[in-house]
């Protein structure tokens, strides 16, 4: 499953995290850099497939970033800026970013303003974002939300469901309870932690052949759980 990667970098991190929770919840894999340098040291391994960057970073500013980036390649970057950097927007956009956002701004409007670069880019991002998955004798169908299992189908509840649709897209990626509570319950609710224990053991008794040795929704001791593809 092909997952766009994101790297946020903001030093803010009431944005940071807000942009990476709205980010997650349509369906990306999401890091974040708190400053010019961290998002240098994370380019360096690995390019993302779109970049969201504020402007004004500490130790690396967000233009050198810029020229930085385009001179090892087209990764789309989305700018974020304060309405009064009217001139760094330009000098951005001149050094080809490719679209920019104003602060205060809706994470929602990100959002879209993401997926519409990513479609340019790579086209067939979102088209994958609402097909099935299948695994094995386990079919996930998102626009229905009917598992199947060997032939068999489920109703799952929405946050059963919701749970194993982000688990699903993001094979071997481990997630804490905490960001599972935040990623299918929502930021506001305060929920206890149990809940997402609750559910799993619910799903397993749902997709598992033996639910008490499951194959699919794998513990990871301490830390959280993983889908298992
Ligand atoms: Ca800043």
């Amino acid at each position: 499953m092909n997952t766009a990667r994101i790297l946020i970098v903001e030093d803010e991190p009431s944005i940071a995290e807000v942009v990476s929770l709205y980010l997650r919840r349509a369906g990306y894999q999401v890091q974040v850099a708190q400053d010019g340098q961290a998002a240098l040291d994370y380019l360096e391994d690995s390019m993302p497939d779109l970049i969201v960057l504020d402007l004004m970073l500490p130790k690396i500013d967000g233009l050198s970033l810029t020229r930085w980036i385009r001179d090892r390649g087209d990764v789309p970057i989305i700018m974020l800026t304060a309405r009064r950097d009217e001139s760094d927007r330009i000098a951005g956009l001149e050094m080809g970013a490719d679209d920019y956002v104003v602060k205060p701004f809706s994470p929602q409007e990100l959002v879209s303003r993401v997926r519409a670069v990513l479609r340019r880019s790579q086209g067939s991002a979102e088209a994958t974002a609402e097909t099935s998955l299948t695994f094995n004798g386990l079919m996930i169908d998102p626009l229905t939300r009917l598992v199947t299992v060997r032939e068999r189908e489920f109703i799952l509840t929405a946050k059963e469901f919701d749970m194993l649709w982000l688990l699903a897209r993001h094979p071997r990626q481990v997630f804490t309870r905490d960001q599972l509570l935040e990623n299918v319950w929502g930021i506001s609710e305060y929920i206890d932690p149990g809940t997402v224990t609750v559910h799993v053991r619910r799903l397993r008794e749902k997709i598992e052949a033996d639910p008490s040795n499951p194959e699919h929704l794998v513990t990871v001791w301490g830390v959280g759980y993983k889908f298992e593809p």
